[in-house]
């Protein structure tokens, strides 16, 4: 079949409207040389044959093999960006849409400005951008706003075989909006990329595309990988199997790079410290310079001594009063609230082996230790595309985010402990949970394959091939394990209402569904159901609720649901500042140092303990006292930030105090969008962003709980009441509605000590024991008033006696109140 494809020079389209056009690009003859050895390129006329003759094409090419470098150069050269037309490329991970997008420029000897990258806080996106990488994420936000998507005259989904829920999502909608543009004369075309084979969810999904799309197969030109199994049942200790194996490797095998794969960011490092110490690498003075200047003390004292001190009434915040949407253009700066890599952040760490020591390492060539995973600095990032040191050997320990988003040249050994972190989440209750488990058949050829890009390799399994062969086949569709009331809420806002009937490459659980449209409901994002009708049809109902006002007004916030609500209500009370600061804190992972970690080095260690309590009195220092104390875990988050943007955002303030510099800058990012957004939803309100945020009023304070309260709706929780104590290991424990075991209040928590009768809670992360995480107290009278839809109701009570008020023209009473699915008993409430 192949060779029935004429030469590009002779290529003629057979369809007038679609001249063959050739773009010339200047690249240097180094690149050219590079090109050249990629097998995609012996595709090209394949490839774009195709493209021309059908509106889909997926792509499958062995990671390295050139998709996304070239892929883009090919469209690009076949005029699929002359005029006002670009080249659209998502990828499920930041760290490749930003790096892949300056590769791309680099060898096609074009500017920023024309090949450029858009992710969720940043981009070099400008008019003159021919080529466009971005996350999955930020596409469908596009999708949003223009659902035709005009500018682009063809879009490649990058790594599908990851099957990120955007990049899903993404694939279902496009399977739609493709004809669309083709039956109104503005050819559109669609192209899947994958590094695996495993496309039939895709190709065989008639609900997707009526009539299977083309299949374009890259041969690899990889080299042979031999694969060498642990002849032992693996070992928990798999950082230590590790550090034996890459000692081994350095110290017995000729030169070439060693890639290990580990789980996550402590055992990176962990690892990492090990393997420094015993092949050690002197690089000369490279002590960074931190020249900025952050006291400490003085940025916490003038924050401090802000706060004013007012006795007042207690505000209530009115549930009716949000942000209504002036439903036209929303802001250029929207984008979706994009997931996170999986890569976790707070996990645990293997403590150093003492065997170590025993082995007893040849230090003559240094190894060149790099860590390499997602929370990692993106100067530190790009060190493993650089040649190591000469005289050096090059060690990557990176988790799975090497393993097909970016490839690192010049690997010969790989190292794979055959596990994965991810992040699971417990359908009925919302609690989520870093989990490291067994990676499947596919992940660890993959890695494998890492192995044999520039030469035969070698890759060693840290477990053995019956267990290799119990590995399940592929990963699952992230679809399929997570919550998804913020794709709903998203699908909604495209009118989508019929969710259920999406064409997703896989459907999530019709349970997950419900489960999305129930919190949404309650939210008040989507109208509710009416209750009139059968039971059946309730249930059918249930699935095709119409967004409300107040939910297209959340859906422009790129945040999840129940923080987009929070935002929706700040306006109240000039509360939006703090909000936006509180909202933008949550949604960022790991804002503070984990004052749990291990040490990462012997001279760190004998510090640490002295850090700790250092750093917990700083946090108690942010949590306040008296009202602001009460705003618990997200007070701590809202001093940090104002005390970290007093001092000027610098590393030197994050190192000092604890907190993570690039969650830092994150976060200053996102609270720039959301005043943008909330600027685009409600310009009366007109909300700046003041770096130097005077802390809360009082009065705010309470204003700010409640809106937290109506956001985080369903995840109050009660302490245990002395009655209920079945279990001594229950003290000082709390309940949810939703789940039999008790939860707790974390040691690190601002309320730790205070043990409120109410809280609301961001999550729970389960790690010794059932942690609710960001917590902040909540007075009993606010959960009627403000979650009625949660509550049962009484009689009219007696006393006192129901009474007119004439502005509403209604009689007034008390009624007594329960929160219906636990029947805890609340205060009497007005209504
Ligand atoms: P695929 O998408 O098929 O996995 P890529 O297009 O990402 O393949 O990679 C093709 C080649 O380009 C690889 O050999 C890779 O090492 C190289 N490459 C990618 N990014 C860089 C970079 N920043 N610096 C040097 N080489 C790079
Ligand atoms: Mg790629």
């Amino acid at each position: 079949q192949k060779e029935t494809i004429p030469d590009r020079k002779t290529v003629q389209s057979k369809k007038p409207s679609e001249p063959a056009v050739f773009i010339p690009v200047d690249r240097s003859a180094e690149v050219q040389e590079a090109r050249l050895k990629l097998p995609v390129l012996a595709e090209e006329q394949v490839i774009m044959e195709a493209v021309r003759e059908n509106p889909f094409v997926v792509i499958c090419g062995e990671t390295g093999s050139g998709k996304t470098t070239q892929v883009p150069q090919f469209l690009y050269e076949a005029g699929y960006a002359t005029g006002s037309r670009i080249i659209g490329i998502t990828e499920p991970r930041r760290v490749a849409a930003v790096s892949m997008s300056h590769r791309v420029a680099k060898e096609m000897n074009l500017p920023t400005q024309v090949v450029s990258y858009q992710i969720r806080y940043e981009g070099n996106v400008t008019g003159d951008t021919k080529i466009k990488f971005m996350t999955d994420g930020v596409l469908l936000k596009e999708i949003q706003k223009d659902f035709l998507l005009q500018r682009y005259s063809v879009i490649i989904i990058d790594e599908a075989h990851e099957r990120s829920v955007y990049t899903d999502i993404l694939i279902g909608l496009l399977s739609r909006i493709v004809p669309l543009r083709n039956k109104k004369g503005m050819p559109m075309k669609l192209l899947i990329m994958s590094a695996t084979l495993r496309v039939e969810d895709f190709t065989e999904n008639q609900k997707l595309f009526r009539t299977p799309p083309p299949v374009i197969k890259v041969d690899a030109r990889q080299f042979p990988v031999t694969v060498h199994f642990n002849k032992r049942t693996p070992l928990e200790d798999y950082t230590g199997e590790a550090f034996h194996k890459t000692c081994k490797i350095h110290r017995m095998l000729p030169p070439g790079g060693i890639l290990v794969f580990l789980t996550g960011q402590a055992e990176v490092h962990s690892l990492c410290r090990r393997l420094r110490k015993a092949f050690p690498f002197r690089k000369g003075s490279t002590a960074a310079a931190e020249e900025e200047e952050a006291d400490t003390a003085e940025a916490m004292r003038k924050f401090k001594k802000a706060k004013q001190k007012k006795n007042v009434s207690l505000p209530r915040i009115d549930l009716d009063n949000y942000s209504a949407l002036p439903v036209d253009e929303g802001d250029e700066d929207r984008e979706a609230g994009i997931g996170d890599e999986e890569d976790g952040g707070s996990d645990l760490e293997l403590g150093d082996n003492p065997a170590d020591l025993e082995d007893k390492a040849d230090p003559s060539i240094p190894l060149y230790v790099l860590p390499l995973y997602s929370l990692l600095a993106p100067e530190q990032q790009a060190k493993v595309f650089r040649p190591p040191p000469p005289g050096t050997r090059l060690c990557v320990i990176a988790t799975n985010v090497a393993e097909t988003s970016l490839t690192i040249p010049g690997i010969k050994y790989v190292v794979d402990c055959g596990r994965v972190k991810k992040r699971f989440y417990d359908r009925v209750t919302g609690v989520s949970s870093f989990k490291v488990t067994w990676t499947s058949q596919a992940s660890a050829n993959q890695r494998a394959g890492r192995a044999g890009r520039t030469e035969a390799g070698h890759c060693y399994r840290l477990y053995s091939s019956a267990v290799f062969g119990d590995f399940s086949q592929f990963s699952e569709a992230e679809i399929t394990r997570r919550p998804v009331e913020d794709l709903v809420l998203q699908m909604k806002d495209l009118n989508i209402d019929k969710v259920v009937n999406f064409p997703f490459p896989t459907t999530p659980s019709t349970e997950a569904l419900i489960a999305a449209e129930e919190l949404l409901v309650s939210l008040g994002a989507l109208e509710e159901p009416s209750r009139s009708g059968r039971m059946k049809d309730l249930q059918r109902a249930k699935l095709s609720c119409p967004i409300s006002a107040l939910g297209r007004a959340m859906a422009s916030f790129p945040v999840a649901p129940r923080y987009a609500k929070m935002l929706a209500l700040g306006k109240q009370q000039d509360c939006l500042p703090y909000i936006i600061a509180v909202v933008s804190a949550m949604t960022v992972r790991e804002i503070f140092e984990d004052l749990d970690r291990p040490a990462r080095s012997d001279d760190e260690s004998s510090k640490l303990n002295q850090r700790r309590a250092r750093l917990a009195q700083m946090r108690r220092l942010w949590a306040g006292q008296g009202a602001s104390l009460l705003l618990g875990d997200l007070m701590v988050m809202l001093g940090a930030v104002g005390a970290c943007e007093f001092a000027g955002c610098t590393p030197k303030f994050c190192e000092e105090n604890g907190l993570r510099y690039k969650a830092v800058v994150e976060i200053r990012k996102l609270r720039g969008q959301l005043t943008n957004a909330v600027n685009a939803v409600c310009p009366d309100v007109g909300v700046f962003v003041d770096p130097k945020m005077t802390p809360p009023t009082e009065h705010q304070v309470v204003c700010l709980r409640q809106i937290v309260l109506a956001g985080l709706g369903d995840h109050l929780a009660r302490r245990i009441q002395a009655e209920d104590m079945l279990d001594p290991k229950w003290k000082n424990a709390y309940k949810t509605p939703l789940m039999d075991d008790p939860v707790f209040i974390h040691p690190n928590s601002a309320l730790f000590k205070t043990l409120p009768e109410f809280v609301v809670y961001q999550e729970i992360m389960e790690t010794s024991k059932m942690y609710m995480r960001g917590v902040s107290a909540v007075q009993p009278e606010w959960v009627p008033q403000l979650l009625p839809q949660y509550c049962h109701f009484g009689p009219p009570l007696d006393s006192p006696v129901p009474w007119f008020c004439s502005s509403t023209g209604t009689i007034r009473c008390h009624r007594s109140s329960t929160f219906f699915r636990v029947g805890w008993q609340l205060p009497a409430v007005e209504m």
